[in-house]
């Protein structure tokens, strides 16, 4: 959490799992893209921030209900979604994958015929594999949240699961999770923060600018390379 300078304190709900965008280090704290984003965001700006990590589907109803004032959690900015909320900028790219266990030969949705495909209640890649599931005649199984997917699949209960590719990219290569990516990513909206609808545009534009601030002085290229390197 970080202290108000001299404004006022905002409660952002995260995600609970969704490495490298949010996840605990080893002593329990939050960190990842994201936790140093807002942190750094609330610094540039002076207001002070508590991080809620409820869940992604539990933090957008959270909001949506006002309970909380803000939202980063990777989330997509999506059409559907700016009829409920307002979003920042877009701060980085995403798109969603198919990913299936490290053995499979399930290469395409067609291999998908008949099986139980993994998803996260609320998600992008849900809302892509509910539009397929009945062309490609695979019936879906949901989890509140990225762990419990993969394992999932792991287990081999579900054949695949739908996933952000920067995040499911993370889980193979930099934290050794048994699956591996089956399909090109399918296009899909940029990330940004959410606020209530018109209910709160002096946050919001606190977020815009903090957010403009720290990718004019190196700040945000600094924190993404801190997680996925200079290279990406
Ligand atoms: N980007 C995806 C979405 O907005 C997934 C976010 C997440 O699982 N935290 O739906």
């Amino acid at each position: 959490d970080v202290p108000a300078q001299n404004g006022k304190t905002y409660i952002i709900a995260t995600d609970t799992t969704f490495a490298p965008f949010e996840f605990q280090d080893a002593n329990g704290n939050y960190v990842g893209i994201d936790m140093d984003l807002i942190r750094a965001i609330a610094k540039d700006q002076g207001f002070g921030i508590e991080i809620r990590p409820l869940g992604f589907n539990a933090a957008l109803q959270a909001l949506e209900a006002k309970q909380v004032d803000a939202v980063i959690a990777g989330m997509s900015i999506t059409d559907e979604r700016k009829q409920t909320f307002d979003f920042s900028e877009p701060y980085f790219e995403s798109g969603v994958v198919m990913a299936v266990a490290a053995d499979s030969d399930i290469d395409s949705y067609e291999d998908l015929e008949g099986l139980t495909v993994a998803v996260k209640t609320g998600t992008e890649g849900a809302t892509f594999a509910e539009s397929i599931k009945d062309e490609y005649g695979f019936t879906l199984a949901t989890f509140d949240d990225s762990a419990n997917m993969y394992q999932d699949v792991i287990a081999g209960n579900s054949v695949a699961a739908f996933e952000d590719y920067p995040v499911m990219a993370y889980a193979i290569e930099g934290q050794g999770i048994a699956l591996k990516l089956a399909t090109e990513k399918e296009a899909g909206g940029s990330y940004g923060i959410a606020v209530a609808k018109d209910t709160n545009p002096e946050l919001l534009n606190m977020i815009n600018t903090g957010l403009a601030n720290l990718q004019s002085n190196g700040t945000y290229e600094e924190i993404v390379n801190d997680y996925l390197g200079s290279d990406t």
